[in-house]
């Protein structure tokens, strides 16, 4: 019996031992295990980490490269855009000059129905320092460039009491401008004629000149700039017509330069052997060369002489009879124009 007592007992305390053990040993393996799964859960998390990083980086560079080319097409987009936006602003800006035209035409047909203005430039000659001819009369010292700015501002007024008619000057004050800024004030304000104001001037010595001459160009040269179809014929109309109107007030033509063999007008060539893109010679006159070469009609009015004491009595001697010269004159430029 205390032998099957201690078999028992035994037994028990081999069962308890087997127990003890297997609950230590699961024990360890199951902190094994949780190291392992600890472990591997680093490895995880590292190589998630390496790839998460790697991943990262290379999500970055493919974000960069993609953010690039996206920032490229938006850039592009941009631009496209941007064109869109001017050329659609362009559009907007034609339709509103557009539009603006025709309300500027809208709002100025009732006035201005006629056609295009002609542009008549005016040149008072001389000015400034630059005074003329000259000569004393009754006390008094006559300067050329004054009675020239008299008669072009009369000139002027006459002319623009004709419809459709704007008048230019070269000058508005005692300056002197160049044969060039002369003609360039023309071209500037888009002249069809130059009609250059001025007096004569003779030494008594030499032949004792009275009457009136109109100069213009000696050559038929017609640039392809020309305002009109021929500068030579205009001028000679022009030059004709202005002679004619002074004749009618008493004026005879003027016994000068062979004029009373020319029926008063003036054709020189310059002593220089300087010629025309045709060929011709070349004026002697500087405004009259620039005016061809401009292709805008030119003629130079001498309308009696200063140097003779009867011309400038009868002729010069007073704003009223300054003013019967701008008025002939513009009688002659529009009878010759229209
Ligand atoms: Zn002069």
């Amino acid at each position: 019996m205390k032998r099957k007592v201690s078999i028992i007992v035994l037994c028990c305390l081999t069962v308890l031992a087997v127990a003890l053990y297997g609950c230590g040993k699961k024990t360890r393996n199951g902190s094994q295990n949780a190291s392992a799964e600890n472990s591997m859960d680093e490895t995880t998390q590292i190589s998630t980490e390496k790839e998460s990083e790697e991943k990262s980086e290379s999500e970055e560079l493919t974000t960069e490269e993609e953010t690039e080319d996206t920032e490229t097409v938006e850039d592009d987009e941009d631009n496209q855009t941007e064109e869109v936006v001017e050329v659609a602003a362009d559009n907007n800006s034609d339709e509103q000059t557009e539009a603006e035209a025709v309300n500027t035409e809208q709002s100025t047909q009732p006035e201005n129905v006629g056609p295009e203005p002609v542009v008549i430039c005016i040149d008072p000659g001389h000015g400034g320092d630059n005074e003329g001819t000259k000569e004393t009369y009754d006390g008094t010292l006559i300067m050329e460039k004054y009675l020239n700015y008299r008669i072009a501002q009369s000139l002027k007024s006459y002319l623009e009491q004709y419809d459709n008619v704007k008048v230019v000057m070269t000058r508005d004050s005692d300056v002197n401008p160049s044969f060039s800024q002369r003609v360039n004030s023309a071209i500037s304000s888009d002249a069809r004629y130059i009609i250059s104001v001025h007096v004569n001037s003779r030494s008594s010595e030499e032949v004792d000149s009275h009457g009136c001459m109109v100069l213009m160009s000696c050559s038929r040269y017609q640039p392809s700039n020309s305002r009109v179809s021929s500068l030579y014929d205009a001028e000679y109309a022009l030059a004709k017509s202005v002679l004619s109107k002074l004749n009618a007030m008493g004026i005879p033509i003027a016994n000068d330069w062979n004029t009373e063999y020319t029926e008063g007008i003036l054709q020189r060539t310059t002593t220089s052997g300087e010629t025309y893109p045709d060929g011709s010679h070349a004026d002697y006159y500087s405004l009259l060369y620039n005016g061809t070469r401009a292709g805008i009609p030119t003629i130079i009015i001498e309308h009696a002489f200063l140097s003779n004491e009867n011309d400038y009595r009868n002729f010069l001697s007073t704003d009223a009879k300054l003013d019967a010269l701008a008025k002939a004159d513009a009688e002659g430029i529009m009878e010759s124009i229209r």
